[in-house]
């Protein structure tokens, strides 16, 4: 059933004490995503850029971006020329401040110092942490230039200590790639900038052409064709490659309550809902009257007709909706249930809600933090879950750049200890020979 027209810059209104059990599934819905079609056209690209590497990276990027480049200088290795990244000095000043914040909430993150647990007298375990070694960071760039998400990859696996970082980003139409994301390159430490994008750049990472390195984890957001070509890539064995995470349209679920100021709940939400034309954004509206959601709609059309991206803004505030519900805790039950990747609890006392929250990629508390606050600079990352993976996955953090590795060391007391447990095991599991390898020591430590 298509949805009614509603006029434009505005929300569609349910409300939850007349939606049915239906209506409200149909809510917590995300629009679904064509993966299979998508998935065709993205397999051969990979294909390709397996079998042909840079040549075959040069022609997508002909074909896809428009722009010639040859197979020479399609990647930047490190140290990069400082005149690519020349930068007005304000923008300078403000990527230093953003990265100051992000560099010291992921540095805080950084388990130093080694787990080390005696189970058992005699029986010490221990985890350790390591960098992943090689990793690709993929930067959007079809429709902006982003050197926030930069930010947001390349910190974390700077802290993390990966020792080759390779960034892919698509070039501009003059084959370069934007000032912004170089100064960020080198500041992260990058060690090489792939000009290419979509899912061509995925798979060089994934596979390594002759002069893109192999890496072991790609992350990063990007459009279907990135997502697609990261989860073909890394269900193929062949890659030996993990990723982040499954990413869709991005998402925030604003809840405000009726003494909230709707002037900064309605800019939250076309912070959003100016990403893109599949953006979604939502509000919960605790108590709100008629005259409330009038003077919502009201405001939405006076900020959202003006701003340069109202084409985009009228098309997913019409896939959006607003819904009323009567207090805080069926409020703070459907965003667990919708798992938003960005909520803001614009609501009298926010803070004491978090213990409540179940799922979701990142929280923003109170009146004074919007979300483009984390979207930039405040210190949290903004590589979140989406279409409700906020369930089961973390947004990009340091540890999305680690492994751990775990040891353990038995003395022969130790050992003398654990040992008819693990034998006993053994003989249920019939595996003779694990049986064999602690028999074999017990028989010579019991002898003495
Ligand atoms: P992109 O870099 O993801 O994709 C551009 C590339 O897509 C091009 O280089 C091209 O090679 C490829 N492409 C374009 N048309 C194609 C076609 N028909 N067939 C095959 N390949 C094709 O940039 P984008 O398109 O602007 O998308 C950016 C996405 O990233 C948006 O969905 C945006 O919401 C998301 N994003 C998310 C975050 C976040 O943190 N969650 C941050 C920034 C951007």
């Amino acid at each position: 059933r298509a949805p009614a027209e509603i006029e434009p810059f505005t929300m569609r209104v349910h409300s939850k004490k007349t939606a049915s059990t239906a209506d409200l599934a149909a809510l917590l819905k995300r629009p679904i995503i064509k993966t299979d079609e998508i998935m065709a056209r993205v397999k051969p690209i990979v294909e390709s850029v397996r079998a042909r590497g840079n040549a075959a990276l040069v022609e997508f990027t002909s074909k896809f971006d428009g722009v010639t480049i040859d197979a020479e200088s399609i990647v930047e290795r490190a140290p990069f020329d400082p005149r690519k990244m020349e930068l007005d000095p304000n923008v300078k000043a403000a990527i230093d401040l953003a990265y100051d914040n992000v560099f010291k909430f992921h540095d805080a993150q950084l388990d130093r110092e080694p787990l080390v647990v005696e189970t058992m007298p005699g029986v010490v375990c221990s985890r350790v942490v390591r960098p992943i070694e090689r990793v690709g960071l993929y930067i959007p760039g079809g429709t902006a230039v982003l050197p926030s998400s930069t930010l947001m990859l390349g910190v974390p696996a700077k802290v993390a200590g990966c020792t080759e970082i390779v960034l892919a980003t698509p070039p501009r139409k003059d084959g370069t790639i934007a000032p912004e994301i170089m100064y960020v390159a080198a500041k992260i430490g990058a060690t090489a900038v792939l000009k290419a994008g979509g899912a061509q750049a995925v798979a060089a990472m994934a596979y390594g052409t002759e002069t893109v390195p192999k890496v072991d984890k790609i992350c990063g957001p990007g459009n279907q064709y990135v997502t697609a070509a990261k989860m073909i890539c890394q269900s193929d064995s062949s890659a030996l490659l993990s990723i982040d995470m499954p990413a869709g349209p991005s998402e925030l679920l604003v809840v405000a309550d009726a003494a909230a100021d709707i002037r900064y709940a309605v800019s939250d939400l076309l912070s959003q809902a100016e990403h893109g034309v599949d953006s979604q954004v939502v509000l919960v509206a605790v108590g709100f009257a008629q005259s409330d959601l009038d003077a919502l709609q009201a405001e939405l059309k006076r900020q959202a007709s003006v701003l340069p991206r109202a084409d985009i803004v009228k098309v997913s505030l019409s896939k959006s909706y607003v819904l009323v519900v009567d207090s805080m805790d069926e409020a703070i039950a459907f965003s667990n249930e919708y798992a938003p990747e960005h909520l803001i609890l614009n609501v009298d006392n926010a803070r004491s809600y978090v213990p409540r929250i179940v799922s979701a990629g990142s929280v923003f508390l109170g009146p004074f933090s919007p979300e483009s606050c984390g979207d930039y600079a405040s210190g949290t990352n903004h590589t979140l879950p989406t279409y409700g993976y906020a369930r089961m996955y973390s947004g990009v953090n340091t540890h999305t750049f680690l492994k751990h590795i775990t040891t353990q060391e038995l003395t022969k007391e130790g050992l003398d200890r654990i040992g008819d447990c693990v034998t006993t095991l053994a003989e249920v599991e019939a595996l003779e020979a694990h049986r064999n390898a602690v028999a074999i020591r017990l028989a010579d430590i019991r002898r003495r």
